[in-house]
């Protein structure tokens, strides 16, 4: 087995709207931080990113969409002109250099990519990546360029690969799947909360593909409180029926972190048994269909002081290590400690001490029973 290679450089946390911002890169640094300081991760498997190229970015976003980006950065997009490239919103508003910003997390994500493809490592973590609200002509949900489309669209056209997305933060993967859904060369996953209260709204079991890519989308909505066990129960049935039907050339994961039941912008009730869970198992497919060539990504995750922890699993089921258990290193605690408003976890698991009983625990179960059926039935047919 090869050594698993880690995409890090500080130049990827200036991806930042605004100092109030929820969408924190910051979190990619203190995951960094915790893995060298717990003796996980060294340099010698860190490699750093590089831009993506206007070229790369138009193999799937329209060539004014990138020149309306360049033009918002530098303050001079008319607001007509903002507003159909979505960059006037509270969401994703303009900021300074937001071109040269945002191509640095799509190279990042290719950076992963060409590791892979070049024989360097089967498998490459690359947590600025993970944009995929984004869409082709249009800046979404916190995201301007999708990184994720733009890797899928370069493993297509320059490795003639056939990539198998998925993607487990708490939002619908809209960006990636409306993207691909034409196609049958790329297999999208999405297992999320339903689009009933949250954004985007979309990511029905109903939707599945168009034309030549019908059978090739698969949606798994999960209700709002859903828990690990019911959520752990249905990703993995769901995925490897799907990737059974689909028989990839590669994976390329999501691991937004925002189904965590701390998060504070989703209904989910996801512990961290559940991530280190998710990707143990894409890592068992990456094995079993795709001689374990897996590139990984991060994603949501709005409680920042959570999100090392939690991202720490993709490296360690990557390194063939087991989930640690006690204590934090205490470089690490010490090094954030201090500057956490809320509650910071001092351990690898859950404390739990804030955990509340969900009451309508069987009800939701069941619910997302039949999903799973439906789901099942639509990926089998
Ligand atoms: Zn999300």
């Amino acid at each position: 087995m090869k050594k698993p290679l880690f995409v890090y450089d500080d130049s990827l946390l200036k991806y930042r709207f605004n100092s109030t911002h929820p969408f924190n890169q910051m979190r990619l640094k203190m995951t960094t931080d915790l893995l060298k300081s717990s003796g996980f991760l060294d340099d010698s498997s860190i490699i750093q990113p590089r831009p993506a190229s206007d070229e790369e970015l138009m193999l799937v976003h329209k060539p004014d969409f990138i020149e309306g980006v360049k033009l918002a950065g530098k303050g001079s997009l008319p607001p007509e002109k903002m507003e159909s490239y979505g960059l006037n919103t509270e969401d994703t508003p303009a900021f300074d250099h937001m071109h040269e910003k945002s191509k640095m997390l799509v190279g990042a994500t290719l950076s992963a990519v060409d590791a892979v493809m070049e024989g360097r490592a089967d498998k490459a973590l690359s947590l600025a990546g993970g944009l995929h609200h984004g869409f082709s002509g249009r800046a979404s949900g916190f995201c301007i360029y999708n990184d994720s489309a733009v890797a899928i669209e370069y493993l297509r056209t320059k490795y003639n690969q056939r990539v198998m997305y998925v993607d487990t933060d708490a939002h619908h993967g809209d960006g990636v799947q409306w993207i691909f859904y034409d196609t049958n060369q790329v297999m999208t996953y999405s297992i999320h909360e339903t689009g009933r209260y949250l954004f985007p709204g979309t990511g029905s079991v109903t939707e599945r593909g168009t034309e030549s890519g019908f059978g090739f989308a698969v949606n798994i909505p999960i209700d709002a409180f859903t828990e690990d066990e019911s959520f752990i129960q249905s990703f993995k049935a769901s995925l490897s029926a799907a990737i059974e039907k689909f028989k990839p050339d590669i994976i390329i994961s999501q691991n937004g972190v925002d189904s965590h039941y701390r998060d504070p912008m989703t209904h989910l009730a996801l512990t961290s048994r559940s991530y280190e869970e998710i990707p143990r198992f894409v890592a068992q497919m990456a094995d079993k269909y795709t001689q374990g060539k897996w590139i990984a990504v991060g994603g949501g995750g709005y409680n920042i002081w959570q999100v090392p922890r939690l991202w720490s699993q993709i490296w360690f089921s990557m390194i063939g290590e087991a989930p640690p258990r006690g204590r934090l290193p205490e470089e690490f605690i010490y090094q954030y400690e201090d500057r956490c408003p809320v509650d910071f976890p001092y351990d690898w698991e859950d404390d739990l001490n804030d955990y509340k009983e969900i009451p309508r625990r069987h009800e939701i179960n069941e619910k997302n029973q039949s999903t799973l059926d439906r789901a099942i039935m639509h990926i089998e047919s």
